[in-house]
């Protein structure tokens, strides 16, 4: 756990959250900010700076990741499809600097993104 990591302290209760999974090593909760009906944040519960720092013996881990997201579209009623996003470094749109899916669903996306 990074001390000053927002998503560090959620993922260990200190921080609260509209938490819809957890296990031992995946939490997910809805965003603060939702840009579409169903906006929902997938983080591992260790600290990853973004998916510019995923390697190889994360494998289990990014399966996992995905699977809740899947799991999570599900049970929103997500039928009609949805998204999920990582966004990395500056560039990137990231601002928080903890590993984390967006998946956003519940409305018609478009395509590219901004
Ligand atoms: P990104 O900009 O890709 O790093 O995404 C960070 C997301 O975290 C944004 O969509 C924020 O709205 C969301 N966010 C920031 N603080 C919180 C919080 N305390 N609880 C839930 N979502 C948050």
């Amino acid at each position: 756990m990074a001390a000053d990591c927002l998503f560090c302290r959620i993922a260990s209760g200190e921080i609260p959250a509209d938490t819809v999974h957890v296990d031992d090593a995946v939490i997910a909760f809805r965003d603060v900010n939702p840009q579409a009906p169903t906006h929902i944040l997938v983080i591992p519960r260790a600290h990853i700076a973004s998916a510019g720092d995923l390697r190889a013996t994360d494998s289990d881990l990014l399966g996992r990741l995905f699977a809740v997201v899947a799991d999570v579209a599900d049970r929103e009623g997500l039928v009609r499809g949805w998204r999920v996003v990582t966004n990395v470094g500056e560039d990137g749109g990231q601002s928080v600097g903890h590993l984390h899916l967006h998946l956003l669903g519940g409305r018609r996306l478009t395509w590219p993104p901004g």
